[in-house]
């Protein structure tokens, strides 16, 4: 699979010729939103900078926002185009879909403006209400073609003077911030307008949380979500040995709008920026989507695969790796929960177990390929599998690299000896890197077999075999329900039988529509240790069996007999194992504590 990618992207590559600008400088955009462009729902901008000389000025805007994985095509959203020289209109025309050339007869100045539509509720994309906007600088800042990202920009927001401005951007002057270089620049997400703004400490670093819509948060709300991002930043930054920010900004928006219960978060290298549903706004959990947004500030967004680094903005990305860059975030957020107590040992084991059920319930897929395929969607329920998957593939890399090391190693090695050795080098990383870390870290061990039946294969995971290693294991709890073709509903009387199965052994036995059922078996219906005492009473009883049935007619008990039938219900579990060697408890609690 990932051969056969190569091989496209090397065909690609060499019939795309990319076109180069004359060259540009001292690029400044001006990023208007106040009240008249919120009533119109557009941000206004200007990018002014000066040319070198006569020829074309090629510049495009990108089609997606890094974190997304998705195709966006922010050109759709562009109205109103101009370009001048100095004074006096240019010429230009688009030379594909998200790309214009300009013509510049001399060097000098030079401006092009456009309105940009804001209204997607996305955190790749922009968005205004009447006192609020949001924006990505992917949406906003055009860049020159085939020049390097590495010439500074300033950015000049023109809005309201008592509204505020939130970006991870460096700030110049009350509304001037600057960014040494184009993937700085589109990498550091806007909040302008009414929004609450606070801030505190997280591991000796300015923390900021903003909060829109204003007072939708109470006072006491947003100093719980500062204590949990102060809880958070050390235990992650305790994994790569360092806090690679001045100041890091939690941006959030809620909205009606959003998708009934949803939540969803987007990375970037000192901020991130999540958008919630009204449902889940002020609820403790979200601390689990904090921690793996602010996890992806070394994961991903500085320690990243080679495919990605670095990054083009006007194609498709595609990664093997994508599960270690989505699914070990996703359980290091789990484990800097768990660590900072704001989970218990229990909760991070049936978060793990979750995560078991949704691989196992999901059409077997590598991690491979749902790292590769992630750009197109796929509509066959392997879509988002890498998360799960891949935090679970992390789990028994963790557990393994502990128990060749005696617990002197951890998956943590793994991660902060690529940060080191890739991230502080300048470069992405290979799959080929990525192993023979682990190999390391787990003193020499091969991860070969590993890799290419559980990671690049699809047998399913061994759990049988590493969770002992640290001391825990993954059971199956049977309960055997009755299976008699009755459907009750609750009224004041009791449980009213309102259907019966045609081919269910009750209404054989006689049972009828208005009955109200009284026992199962001799066991009370409707109380709350029904379901365990059937199942300890039942469920060795051979099928055919006779199961008394009491049902209450107008004013008289019934007793009908019927057949006995069966379903069983299974419900898996990570536990402890009682009696684990001491090697393994070590493991357990050097995985639980960061140890
Ligand atoms: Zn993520």
């Amino acid at each position: 699979m990932r051969l056969q990618f190569l091989a496209i992207a090397a065909l690609a590559a060499a019939t795309t010729v990319d076109p180069l600008s004359v060259p540009i400088s001292d690029v400044l955009y001006d990023v208007t939103f106040d009240s008249a462009t919120a009533y119109k729902r557009t941000i206004n901008v200007v990018m002014s900078f000066n040319t070198r000389g006569a020829g074309d000025v090629i510049l495009s805007l990108p089609a997606w926002t890094p974190g997304e994985y998705e195709i966006d095509n922010f050109v759709r959203h562009v109205t109103q185009f101009a370009a001048t020289e100095g004074s006096s209109p240019a010429t230009w025309n688009k030379i594909d879909q998200d790309t214009w050339r300009i013509h510049s007869s001399r060097a000098g100045p030079m401006r092009v403006s456009f309105d940009y539509l804001a209204m997607t509720l996305d955190n790749a994309a922009a968005w205004t209400k009447p006192e609020f906007a949001f924006f990505n600088g992917t949406n906003l800042f055009l860049y020159p073609e085939g020049q390097s990202a590495e010439f500074p920009a300033t950015v000049v927001v023109h809005t309201v003077p008592t509204w505020k401005i939130a970006t991870g951007m460096t700030q110049t002057s009350p509304n001037t911030f600057t960014a040494s270089n184009y993937h700085d620049l589109v990498d550091m997400p806007f909040f302008v307008g009414r929004f609450d703004l606070d801030s505190a400490l997280a591991g000796g670093k300015q923390m900021r949380f903003a909060s829109y819509p204003a007072e939708a948060l109470s006072n006491s709300t947003r100093r719980m979500v500062l204590d949990q991002l102060a809880k958070i930043v050390p235990a992650e930054a305790a994994v790569f040995g360092e806090i690679p920010w001045n100041s890091y900004t939690v941006l959030q928006v809620a909205d009606s709008e959003y998708s009934p219960g949803a939540a969803a978060g987007l990375e970037h290298q000192n901020s991130h920026f999540d958008i919630l549903s009204v449902q889940v706004l002020g609820n403790p959990v979200l601390a689990s989507l904090y921690a793996h947004e602010i996890f992806h500030a070394w994961n991903v967004k500085r320690l990243r695969p080679a495919e990605m680094w670095p990054y083009k903005y006007d194609r498709p990305q595609p990664t093997p790796l994508l599960w270690i860059s989505e699914g070990i975030t996703d359980y290091y957020a789990d484990l800097a929960e768990v660590r900072t107590g704001l989970t218990t040992p229990d909760q991070f084991y049936s978060t793990t177990t979750g995560k078991t059920e949704e691989v196992s319930n999901a059409p077997p897929v590598s991690l491979e390929d749902a790292s590769l395929t992630t750009w197109v969607k796929p509509l066959d329920g392997t879509e988002d599998i890498y998360y799960p998957k891949g935090s679970l593939a992390g789990f028994l890399l963790d557990i393994m690299i502990r128990d060749a090391s005696d617990n002197q190693h951890s998956l943590d090695t793994v991660m902060r000896d690529m940060y080191q050795s890739d991230y502080k080098r300048g470069r992405g990383f290979t799959n080929e890197e990525w192993w023979a870390a682990v190999s390391r870290a787990a003193n020499g061990r091969s991860f070969a077999t590993f890799a290419s039946r559980y990671v690049d294969g699809r047998d399913p995971f061994p759990y049988d075999s590493v969770l002992p290693l640290a001391g825990l294991r993954l059971t199956a709890d049977r309960t055997v329900l009755p299976n008699l073709g009755i459907s009750t509903s609750r009224d004041e009387q009791g449980y009213k039988v309102i259907e019966l199965n045609p081919a269910g052994t009750a209404i054989v036995a006689g049972v009828k529509v208005g009955d109200y059922l009284v026992s199962l078996g001799g066991l009370e219906f409707g109380n709350p240790d029904f379901g365990p005492a059937f199942n300890a009473k039942f469920g060795a009883m051979p099928p055919g069996g006779i199961i008394p049935v009491v049902v209450r007619r107008g004013t008289q008990d019934v007793t009908l007999n019927a057949k006995a039938n069966f379903r069983t219900s299974e419900q898996t579990r990570i536990v402890p194992i009682s009696g684990a060697s001491p090697k393994a408890v070590r493991i357990r609690e050097g995985i639980l504590r960061g140890k």
